[in-house]
């Protein structure tokens, strides 16, 4: 776009005032920067901005889902539940932004478009949707790891006469759903919330199933005046010991509780102790050897989807549907979704599930009234809800016209083979500082505001030693990159989970190179590599 605004000279630049985005700001901005960050949304949020679906919610508790650098911060706001809803959620970061003062120095519906390398200044000159044009050292990309919606991925979706809404980007007013007929199209993280929400307000709804879901059902008690305090009281140790866990939660393995060494009746009130807790501790603290051994994965599997099988009443349809099988893929070789009477919604007379798996009944496009399905039945529909995922990782920075040294792209080297050094750099990216991309935990694997601080932390601290030192360039080198991914990849070739198909593998992007985007060393252990290569002088790095 052209445009007349003058160009605004900054140290640094940050994509995205979401969770990465305002806490980067802050601390940019505390260290002394003239810094600035540009949001594509019209406020905060970015992830609790976007998608604001009914039904969207945590699934980390909220009292750790926090920023823990100021006692008093954390503690003056209040959670009413355990995993709160989007509309809380939203007011959180609004408080978290306020109290900050972050808004002065953030810029709205002002989506990064380019961001282009000048060798011979050091500096990079990015613009954005609104007009600006923008003259920076640092280009700090906050964008989030699920933040670029996949769109379009049906033919005849112009055809439809009734109104198709995204999750990703759902109306802030509202779609009217009563008496009329609704289509759900996916059942992950995101569906299935809107399917648990929605399905009793439809007048019918048919959700269009494609690869069955394990899934966990959430225990969610409200938050009084006594549990805020109780949870308040553990602020400093919740503090200490969130940031060295394997996946950033409050919970972790319980080196005395292992497989291989618990009899049958410990294995099962362990499996049953972890699900009853209704949280992703069945997952993520239960067994890590269902990462590892394909047998104890089809035990834990099989105990997951035989609770599924019960409350669906052991309906041969639905099951068939609904829970996958041993074939399929292992319990938590992709994100497990927490829910909230999720399965038993299909129970309604108004819901019906319809298999769209390529063996089954896929669909075949859309058309005027509906959906058609390869089979040739029609499914009339008023509004279709597509919940189909996203570019995860490598996307929202793909979609920004980023160009290195030579005037190389990201987003083709992203499209070659998608490497990362430590998830914090790109070599021939100079000053590109990252959070949330591939081969970090904060790609996937951890609740998102434990990694996303220690990445912004780990960007801070790196700024500021290069002020200290008179540097102004920073660049990750080949041998650094490639040591990363050797390491990464090895801890990754090593688990189940690239045997199954899905965003973790970005295989739910035609095209997109197939890598593990999620560090699975552990947020500990990866915050531990990162203060060494800090201590280290940051080897994989050349600074001038
Ligand atoms: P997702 O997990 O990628 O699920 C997309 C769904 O759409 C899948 O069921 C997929 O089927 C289906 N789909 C895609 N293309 C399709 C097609 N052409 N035909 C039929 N079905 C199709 O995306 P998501 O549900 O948005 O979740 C993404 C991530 O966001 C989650 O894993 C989670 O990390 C996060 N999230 C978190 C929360 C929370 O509780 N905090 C809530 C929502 C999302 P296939 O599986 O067969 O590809």
């Amino acid at each position: 776009m052209t445009t007349d605004k003058p160009t605004i000279v900054l140290d640094a630049v940050v994509l995205g005032a979401g969770v990465a985005g305002l806490y980067q700001l802050y601390q940019l901005r505390r260290e002394g920067l003239n810094v600035r960050a540009y949001e594509a949304g019209g406020d905060v949020g970015g992830t609790w901005y976007w998608n604001r679906y009914p039904g969207a919610r945590f699934d980390s508790e909220a009292y750790i889902y926090q920023f823990f650098f100021d006692e008093k911060l954390y503690k003056d706001w209040s959670w009413t539940q355990r995993f709160p809803g989007q509309p809380e959620i939203e007011r959180w970061l609004h408080y978290i932004t306020d109290r900050l003062d972050l808004r002065k120095d953030i810029s709205f519906n002002a989506r990064v478009e380019s961001a282009h390398y000048d060798e011979d200044r050091g500096r990079w000159t990015i613009k954005t949707g609104a007009g600006d044009v923008i003259d920076t050292q640092f280009f700090v990309s906050c964008g989030g790891m699920l933040s670029a919606p996949l769109h379009d991925q049906f033919e005849g979706m112009k055809d439809f006469k009734g109104q198709i809404v995204y999750t990703s980007s759902y109306p802030s007013e509202g779609v009217d759903v009563k008496d009329k007929k609704v289509g759900v199209i996916g059942v992950g993280a995101t569906g299935i919330q809107v399917v648990q929400t929605m399905a009793p307000e439809c007048g019918h709804m048919t959700v269009f199933a494609r690869t069955p879901q394990y899934v966990v059902a959430m225990k969610n008690p409200t938050l009084g005046p006594k549990e805020q305090d109780a949870y308040k009281a553990r602020y400093h140790e919740l503090k200490e010991s969130i940031p060295h866990t394997f996946s950033g939660f409050e919970y972790d393995w319980d080196p005395k509780i292992t497989w291989a060494t618990a009899t049958p009746e410990e294995r099962l009130q362990h499996m049953e102790a972890t699900y009853q807790d209704g949280s992703l501790k069945m997952w993520l603290a239960s067994f890590g050897e269902i990462f590892f051994v394909k047998e104890i994965s089809d035990a834990v599997s099989d105990f997951v989807a035989d609770k599924m099988r019960q409350r669906l009443k052991n309906d041969p349809h639905l099951v068939d549907v609904l829970v996958p099988t041993l074939d399929d893929y292992g319990f938590g070789t992709h994100r497990v979704p927490l829910e909230n009477k999720y399965l038993e919604a299909y129970l309604l007379p108004n819901v019906e599930a319809i298999s769209v798996r390529k063996n089954r009944n896929p669909i075949k496009r859309f058309v005027e009234k509906g959906i058609e399905l390869s089979d040739g039945r029609v499914v009339e529909l008023d509004v279709v809800i597509l919940a189909t995922g996203f570019d995860a990782g490598s996307g929202c920075l793909s979609r920004v016209d980023v160009r290195g040294k030579g005037g190389v792209s990201l987003r083709e080297e992203w499209g070659k083979d998608i490497r990362t050094t430590m998830g914090l750099g790109k070599v021939g990216f100079p000053n590109l500082l990252t959070t949330a991309v591939p081969l970090a935990p904060s790609a996937a694997l951890c609740n998102m505001t434990t990694c996303l601080s220690q990445q912004t932390e780990w960007i801070t601290e790196l700024v500021k030693t290069m002020r200290a030192q008179g540097q102004t360039k920073i660049e990750p080198t080949d041998e650094g990159e490639d040591k990363w991914v050797v390491h990464h990849d090895s801890l990754a070739n090593a688990t189940l989970v690239p045997k199954t198909d899905s965003w973790y593998m970005g295989s739910n992007v035609p095209g997109k190179p197939r890598r593990m985007l999620s560090y699975v060393g552990g947020v500990g252990t990866y915050r531990k590599k990162c203060d060494e290569e800090a201590e280290a002088g940051y080897p994989s790095f050349v600074r001038s």
